[in-house]
Protein backbone atom coordinates (compact mmCIF):
# COMPACT_ATOMS: atom_id res chain seq x y z
CA UNK A 1 0.00 0.00 0.00
CA UNK A 2 1.54 3.00 -0.75
CA UNK A 3 1.71 5.86 1.56
CA UNK A 4 -1.00 8.33 0.11
CA UNK A 5 -3.43 5.51 0.69
CA UNK A 6 -2.68 3.99 3.67
CA UNK A 7 -5.26 4.45 6.38
CA UNK A 8 -3.80 4.03 9.66
CA UNK A 9 -6.37 4.95 11.92
CA UNK A 10 -5.71 8.91 13.64
CA UNK A 11 -7.06 10.27 16.08
CA UNK A 12 -9.75 13.03 15.69
CA UNK A 13 -10.70 15.48 18.33
CA UNK A 14 -13.50 18.09 17.51
CA UNK A 15 -15.35 20.59 18.87
CA UNK A 16 -16.90 24.10 19.01
CA UNK A 17 -15.22 27.49 18.18
CA UNK A 18 -15.94 28.67 21.39
CA UNK A 19 -18.60 28.46 24.81
CA UNK A 20 -19.99 30.46 26.42
CA UNK A 21 -22.00 30.04 29.70
CA UNK A 22 -23.20 31.45 32.71
CA UNK A 23 -25.90 33.45 34.31
CA UNK A 24 -27.02 35.78 31.44
CA UNK A 25 -24.82 34.95 28.74
CA UNK A 26 -27.92 35.64 26.60
CA UNK A 27 -27.29 39.10 27.18
CA UNK A 28 -23.99 38.47 25.27
CA UNK A 29 -25.35 37.03 22.40
CA UNK A 30 -25.57 39.84 19.64
CA UNK A 31 -21.74 40.91 20.42
CA UNK A 32 -20.45 37.64 20.56
CA UNK A 33 -22.66 37.00 16.79
CA UNK A 34 -21.22 40.91 15.42
CA UNK A 35 -17.90 38.70 16.58
CA UNK A 36 -18.22 35.92 14.10
CA UNK A 37 -18.85 38.48 10.92
CA UNK A 38 -22.18 38.23 11.03
CA UNK A 39 -24.43 40.86 9.78
CA UNK A 40 -27.84 39.03 8.96
CA UNK A 41 -28.09 35.92 11.46
CA UNK A 42 -31.23 34.03 11.48
CA UNK A 43 -32.78 33.04 14.84
CA UNK A 44 -34.92 29.72 15.21
CA UNK A 45 -36.71 28.94 17.87
CA UNK A 46 -40.22 27.80 19.18
CA UNK A 47 -43.17 30.30 19.84
CA UNK A 48 -42.21 29.48 23.96
CA UNK A 49 -38.87 30.09 23.88
CA UNK A 50 -39.23 32.81 22.07
CA UNK A 51 -41.72 34.23 24.76
CA UNK A 52 -39.22 33.72 27.24
CA UNK A 53 -35.86 35.56 25.50
CA UNK A 54 -37.05 37.93 23.41
CA UNK A 55 -36.87 40.97 25.69
CA UNK A 56 -32.89 40.13 26.15
CA UNK A 57 -32.59 39.05 22.76
CA UNK A 58 -33.79 41.96 20.92
CA UNK A 59 -31.77 44.25 23.32
CA UNK A 60 -28.53 42.07 22.85
CA UNK A 61 -28.87 42.37 19.68
CA UNK A 62 -29.77 45.92 19.42
CA UNK A 63 -26.38 46.85 21.05
CA UNK A 64 -24.61 45.01 18.36
CA UNK A 65 -26.29 46.74 16.18
CA UNK A 66 -27.70 43.50 14.29
CA UNK A 67 -31.26 42.97 12.82
CA UNK A 68 -33.36 40.42 14.36
CA UNK A 69 -35.24 37.97 12.42
CA UNK A 70 -36.88 35.27 14.28
CA UNK A 71 -38.13 31.87 12.56
CA UNK A 72 -40.58 29.59 13.93
CA UNK A 73 -39.05 26.27 14.78
CA UNK A 74 -41.84 23.35 14.06
CA UNK A 75 -41.13 21.44 16.64
CA UNK A 76 -39.94 17.96 15.54
CA UNK A 77 -35.96 17.96 13.70
CA UNK A 78 -36.80 16.08 10.65
CA UNK A 79 -35.25 16.45 7.58
CA UNK A 80 -38.36 18.34 5.88
CA UNK A 81 -37.75 20.86 8.67
CA UNK A 82 -34.40 21.15 7.92
CA UNK A 83 -35.02 21.98 4.25
CA UNK A 84 -37.78 24.54 5.16
CA UNK A 85 -35.47 26.28 7.42
CA UNK A 86 -32.46 26.06 4.68
CA UNK A 87 -35.26 28.32 2.39
CA UNK A 88 -35.60 30.76 4.84
CA UNK A 89 -31.87 31.38 5.12
CA UNK A 90 -31.59 31.06 1.66
CA UNK A 91 -34.62 33.72 0.55
CA UNK A 92 -33.40 35.92 3.32
CA UNK A 93 -29.63 35.87 2.91
CA UNK A 94 -28.75 35.02 6.31
CA UNK A 95 -25.12 34.28 6.85
CA UNK A 96 -25.93 32.72 10.54
CA UNK A 97 -28.33 30.77 11.90
CA UNK A 98 -28.75 30.38 15.59
CA UNK A 99 -30.70 27.54 17.12
CA UNK A 100 -32.23 29.06 20.85
CA UNK A 101 -33.79 26.50 22.73
CA UNK A 102 -32.96 22.84 23.28
CA UNK A 103 -31.80 19.84 21.42
CA UNK A 104 -34.21 20.08 18.91
CA UNK A 105 -34.01 23.62 18.18
CA UNK A 106 -30.46 22.95 17.89
CA UNK A 107 -29.99 20.32 15.90
CA UNK A 108 -32.50 21.54 12.85
CA UNK A 109 -30.62 24.96 12.74
CA UNK A 110 -26.89 22.88 12.46
CA UNK A 111 -29.08 20.95 9.43
CA UNK A 112 -30.36 23.84 7.73
CA UNK A 113 -27.06 25.48 7.82
CA UNK A 114 -25.39 22.85 6.83
CA UNK A 115 -27.70 22.98 3.87
CA UNK A 116 -27.95 26.15 3.11
CA UNK A 117 -23.64 26.38 3.28
CA UNK A 118 -23.26 29.01 6.35
CA UNK A 119 -22.13 28.29 9.84
CA UNK A 120 -24.60 27.81 13.23
CA UNK A 121 -24.72 28.77 16.48
CA UNK A 122 -26.33 26.65 19.73
CA UNK A 123 -28.04 29.19 22.10
CA UNK A 124 -28.76 26.82 24.86
CA UNK A 125 -32.07 28.21 27.32
CA UNK A 126 -31.88 24.42 28.96
CA UNK A 127 -29.38 21.89 29.75
CA UNK A 128 -31.34 18.35 28.45
CA UNK A 129 -28.69 17.39 25.76
CA UNK A 130 -25.24 17.44 24.58
CA UNK A 131 -26.37 18.94 21.63
CA UNK A 132 -25.43 22.50 21.55
CA UNK A 133 -21.64 20.74 21.41
CA UNK A 134 -21.57 18.03 18.71
CA UNK A 135 -21.03 18.26 14.89
CA UNK A 136 -24.04 15.95 14.47
CA UNK A 137 -27.48 15.97 14.55
CA UNK A 138 -30.00 13.39 15.86
CA UNK A 139 -32.57 13.82 12.45
CA UNK A 140 -36.06 11.75 13.65
CA UNK A 141 -39.14 11.00 11.73
CA UNK A 142 -42.84 12.71 11.36
CA UNK A 143 -44.01 10.45 13.85
CA UNK A 144 -40.74 11.03 16.49
CA UNK A 145 -38.91 8.05 16.08
CA UNK A 146 -35.30 7.77 15.30
CA UNK A 147 -34.24 8.22 11.86
CA UNK A 148 -30.61 8.61 11.24
CA UNK A 149 -27.57 10.52 12.91
CA UNK A 150 -26.77 13.40 10.52
CA UNK A 151 -22.77 14.27 10.56
CA UNK A 152 -21.69 17.67 9.62
CA UNK A 153 -17.89 18.15 8.97
CA UNK A 154 -17.96 21.55 12.03
CA UNK A 155 -19.01 21.87 15.39
CA UNK A 156 -21.13 25.22 15.79
CA UNK A 157 -19.38 28.30 15.47
CA UNK A 158 -19.87 29.26 18.96
CA UNK A 159 -21.95 27.42 21.64
CA UNK A 160 -23.94 29.88 24.71
CA UNK A 161 -25.82 28.58 27.40
CA UNK A 162 -27.42 30.37 29.80
CA UNK A 163 -28.18 29.01 33.57
CA UNK A 164 -29.95 31.67 34.69
CA UNK A 165 -32.47 30.09 32.35
CA UNK A 166 -31.20 26.86 32.99
CA UNK A 167 -32.23 27.36 36.46
CA UNK A 168 -35.67 28.67 35.75
CA UNK A 169 -36.50 25.29 33.42
CA UNK A 170 -38.82 22.58 35.05
CA UNK A 171 -35.89 20.40 36.74
CA UNK A 172 -36.90 17.18 34.87
CA UNK A 173 -34.66 19.31 31.67
CA UNK A 174 -31.34 19.20 33.80
CA UNK A 175 -32.27 16.05 34.85
CA UNK A 176 -32.24 14.18 31.65
CA UNK A 177 -29.11 16.21 30.87
CA UNK A 178 -27.66 14.41 33.52
CA UNK A 179 -28.89 10.73 32.19
CA UNK A 180 -27.44 11.73 28.69
CA UNK A 181 -24.13 12.66 29.90
CA UNK A 182 -23.87 10.02 32.59
CA UNK A 183 -23.46 7.70 29.55
CA UNK A 184 -20.90 9.82 27.91
CA UNK A 185 -18.17 7.88 29.85
CA UNK A 186 -19.86 4.42 30.24
CA UNK A 187 -19.75 4.35 26.36
CA UNK A 188 -15.93 6.25 25.88
CA UNK A 189 -14.29 3.82 28.31
CA UNK A 190 -16.25 0.87 26.08
CA UNK A 191 -14.59 3.00 22.94
CA UNK A 192 -11.23 2.93 24.07
CA UNK A 193 -11.31 -0.62 25.71
CA UNK A 194 -12.42 -1.78 22.14
CA UNK A 195 -10.13 0.65 20.35
CA UNK A 196 -13.12 1.13 18.17
CA UNK A 197 -13.43 4.74 16.25
CA UNK A 198 -15.21 7.74 17.65
CA UNK A 199 -18.02 10.05 16.39
CA UNK A 200 -15.73 11.75 14.66
CA UNK A 201 -13.83 8.88 12.25
CA UNK A 202 -11.00 8.50 14.33
CA UNK A 203 -9.27 6.80 17.38
CA UNK A 204 -10.35 8.82 20.71
CA UNK A 205 -7.52 10.83 21.45
CA UNK A 206 -6.42 10.91 25.67
CA UNK A 207 -8.55 14.63 25.80
CA UNK A 208 -11.93 13.16 24.47
CA UNK A 209 -11.54 10.10 26.67
CA UNK A 210 -10.61 11.86 29.78
CA UNK A 211 -13.20 15.00 29.39
CA UNK A 212 -15.70 11.81 29.27
CA UNK A 213 -14.41 11.20 32.88
CA UNK A 214 -14.35 14.41 34.06
CA UNK A 215 -17.86 14.79 33.10
CA UNK A 216 -18.56 11.84 34.99
CA UNK A 217 -16.70 12.58 37.82
CA UNK A 218 -18.46 15.99 37.92
CA UNK A 219 -21.75 14.67 37.78
CA UNK A 220 -21.36 12.07 41.06
CA UNK A 221 -20.07 15.62 42.91
CA UNK A 222 -22.45 17.84 42.08
CA UNK A 223 -25.46 16.12 40.44
CA UNK A 224 -27.67 15.98 43.17
CA UNK A 225 -26.95 19.06 44.83
CA UNK A 226 -27.24 21.07 41.26
CA UNK A 227 -31.18 19.24 40.94
CA UNK A 228 -31.85 20.55 44.57
CA UNK A 229 -30.61 24.60 43.33
CA UNK A 230 -32.70 24.09 40.07
CA UNK A 231 -35.96 23.03 41.99
CA UNK A 232 -35.41 26.41 44.00
CA UNK A 233 -34.54 28.04 40.68
CA UNK A 234 -31.46 29.05 41.86
CA UNK A 235 -27.80 29.12 40.21
CA UNK A 236 -25.07 27.80 42.37
CA UNK A 237 -21.74 26.34 41.33
CA UNK A 238 -22.98 23.03 41.66
CA UNK A 239 -25.42 23.95 39.05
CA UNK A 240 -22.54 25.76 36.94
CA UNK A 241 -20.47 22.29 37.18
CA UNK A 242 -23.70 20.14 35.82
CA UNK A 243 -24.65 22.06 32.84
CA UNK A 244 -20.55 22.38 31.78
CA UNK A 245 -20.73 18.47 32.38
CA UNK A 246 -24.18 18.26 30.67
CA UNK A 247 -23.77 20.70 28.18
CA UNK A 248 -19.54 20.63 26.81
CA UNK A 249 -17.64 18.07 28.36
CA UNK A 250 -20.50 15.36 27.70
CA UNK A 251 -20.61 16.79 23.64
CA UNK A 252 -17.02 16.65 23.74
CA UNK A 253 -16.45 13.19 25.31
CA UNK A 254 -19.11 11.44 22.92
CA UNK A 255 -18.12 12.76 19.93
CA UNK A 256 -14.40 12.51 20.27
CA UNK A 257 -14.53 9.75 22.80
CA UNK A 258 -17.33 7.63 20.78
CA UNK A 259 -20.85 5.98 21.77
CA UNK A 260 -21.32 2.53 22.24
CA UNK A 261 -25.00 0.47 23.76
CA UNK A 262 -26.29 3.01 25.63
CA UNK A 263 -26.89 5.65 22.90
CA UNK A 264 -28.01 2.38 20.81
CA UNK A 265 -30.37 1.33 23.26
CA UNK A 266 -31.85 4.56 23.33
CA UNK A 267 -32.68 4.36 19.45
CA UNK A 268 -34.30 1.19 19.80
CA UNK A 269 -36.51 2.60 22.53
CA UNK A 270 -37.61 5.52 20.17
CA UNK A 271 -38.80 2.56 17.71
CA UNK A 272 -41.52 2.01 20.05
CA UNK A 273 -44.38 4.43 20.12
CA UNK A 274 -45.29 3.94 24.18
CA UNK A 275 -41.42 5.31 25.12
CA UNK A 276 -42.46 8.30 23.61
CA UNK A 277 -43.07 10.23 26.95
CA UNK A 278 -39.45 9.93 28.06
CA UNK A 279 -37.28 12.49 26.54
CA UNK A 280 -33.76 11.65 24.97
CA UNK A 281 -31.50 11.55 28.43
CA UNK A 282 -33.96 9.25 30.02
CA UNK A 283 -34.32 7.01 27.26
CA UNK A 284 -30.39 7.07 27.47
CA UNK A 285 -30.61 6.23 31.02
CA UNK A 286 -31.92 2.90 30.24
CA UNK A 287 -29.61 2.53 27.96
CA UNK A 288 -26.83 2.94 30.27
CA UNK A 289 -27.93 0.46 32.66
CA UNK A 290 -28.39 -2.03 29.84
CA UNK A 291 -24.80 -1.52 28.63
CA UNK A 292 -23.49 -1.94 32.30
CA UNK A 293 -25.57 -5.25 32.77
CA UNK A 294 -24.10 -6.51 28.58
CA UNK A 295 -20.94 -5.82 29.69
CA UNK A 296 -20.95 -7.69 33.07
CA UNK A 297 -19.99 -4.65 35.49
CA UNK A 298 -20.27 -6.06 39.33
CA UNK A 299 -22.99 -5.14 41.29
CA UNK A 300 -20.34 -2.40 43.49
CA UNK A 301 -20.62 -0.82 39.91
CA UNK A 302 -24.83 -1.23 38.56
CA UNK A 303 -26.12 -0.61 41.98
CA UNK A 304 -24.86 2.46 43.21
CA UNK A 305 -25.02 3.73 39.05
CA UNK A 306 -28.84 2.35 39.47
CA UNK A 307 -29.46 4.18 43.07
CA UNK A 308 -27.80 7.72 42.60
CA UNK A 309 -29.91 7.94 38.57
CA UNK A 310 -33.15 7.14 40.21
CA UNK A 311 -32.42 9.69 42.72
CA UNK A 312 -32.03 11.93 40.29
CA UNK A 313 -35.23 11.82 38.40
CA UNK A 314 -34.11 9.53 35.80
CA UNK A 315 -36.02 6.14 34.87
CA UNK A 316 -34.00 3.30 35.72
CA UNK A 317 -36.99 0.63 35.11
CA UNK A 318 -38.86 -0.80 32.01
CA UNK A 319 -41.90 0.02 33.74
CA UNK A 320 -41.39 3.67 33.58
CA UNK A 321 -40.26 3.71 30.27
CA UNK A 322 -43.72 2.53 29.47
CA UNK A 323 -41.99 -1.05 28.73
CA UNK A 324 -43.58 -2.72 32.38
CA UNK A 325 -45.66 -5.33 30.78
CA UNK A 326 -44.13 -5.48 27.13
CA UNK A 327 -43.81 -8.87 25.72
CA UNK A 328 -40.69 -9.76 24.01
CA UNK A 329 -42.22 -9.29 20.58
CA UNK A 330 -42.14 -5.73 21.75
CA UNK A 331 -38.72 -5.89 22.84
CA UNK A 332 -37.47 -7.56 19.80
CA UNK A 333 -38.63 -4.40 17.99
CA UNK A 334 -36.54 -2.47 20.45
CA UNK A 335 -33.39 -4.62 20.10
CA UNK A 336 -34.05 -4.95 16.34
CA UNK A 337 -33.76 -0.86 16.29
CA UNK A 338 -30.48 -0.70 18.40
CA UNK A 339 -28.80 -3.55 16.79
CA UNK A 340 -29.40 -1.58 13.13
CA UNK A 341 -25.50 -2.07 10.75
CA UNK A 342 -25.18 1.58 11.77
CA UNK A 343 -25.61 1.85 15.24
CA UNK A 344 -23.01 2.18 17.78
CA UNK A 345 -23.71 -0.72 19.75
CA UNK A 346 -21.21 -2.31 17.38
CA UNK A 347 -18.24 -0.57 18.86
CA UNK A 348 -18.32 -2.22 22.22
CA UNK A 349 -14.92 -4.71 22.16
CA UNK A 350 -17.84 -7.95 21.87
CA UNK A 351 -20.75 -8.44 19.90
CA UNK A 352 -23.59 -9.25 21.59
CA UNK A 353 -26.50 -11.28 20.12
CA UNK A 354 -29.91 -10.28 19.56
CA UNK A 355 -31.27 -12.14 22.46
CA UNK A 356 -28.27 -11.35 25.39
CA UNK A 357 -29.50 -7.36 24.30
CA UNK A 358 -33.09 -8.26 25.14
CA UNK A 359 -32.29 -10.29 28.38
CA UNK A 360 -30.18 -7.55 29.01
CA UNK A 361 -33.10 -5.18 29.27
CA UNK A 362 -35.46 -7.32 31.09
CA UNK A 363 -32.75 -7.75 33.74
CA UNK A 364 -32.69 -3.82 34.04
CA UNK A 365 -35.98 -4.23 35.44
CA UNK A 366 -34.97 -5.90 38.98
CA UNK A 367 -31.73 -3.56 38.90
CA UNK A 368 -33.69 -0.65 38.74
CA UNK A 369 -36.88 -1.83 41.14
CA UNK A 370 -34.40 -2.73 43.73
CA UNK A 371 -32.39 0.55 43.56
CA UNK A 372 -35.37 2.60 44.01
CA UNK A 373 -36.83 0.72 46.82
CA UNK A 374 -33.23 1.18 48.51
CA UNK A 375 -33.35 5.09 48.08
CA UNK A 376 -37.16 4.56 49.51
CA UNK A 377 -38.69 5.50 46.09
CA UNK A 378 -41.90 4.10 45.40
CA UNK A 379 -43.35 1.69 42.88
CA UNK A 380 -42.10 2.55 39.65
CA UNK A 381 -44.75 4.15 37.22
CA UNK A 382 -44.65 5.67 33.48
CA UNK A 383 -47.01 8.64 34.62
CA UNK A 384 -44.32 10.02 36.39
CA UNK A 385 -42.89 10.83 32.97
CA UNK A 386 -45.74 12.95 31.31
ZN1 LIG B 1 -27.21 11.80 23.87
Amino acid sequence: MSEKTDRTPVSVFASPGRYVQGRGALGRLGALISGLGSRRPLVLTDDVVRGLTEEVITESFEEAGLPLVFERFGGVPTSAEAERVARVIDEGGHDVVIGLGGGTAIDTAKASGDNSGVPWVSAATVASTDAPTSALSVIYTESGSFEAYRFYDRNPALVVVDTQYVAEAPVRFLSAGVGDAFATWIEARAVRRAHSQNMVEGLPTHAGSTLAELCWDLLWRSALPALEAVEKNLVTPDVEAVVEATTLLSGLGFESGGLAAAHAIHDGLTAVDRTHHLTHGEKVNIGSLTQLVLEGAPASEIDPFAEFTARAGLPTTLTEAGLGDADDAVLDEVVRAAMAPSETIHKLAFEPSHRDVRDALHAVEGIGRRARTRVGLGEPTPEDYT
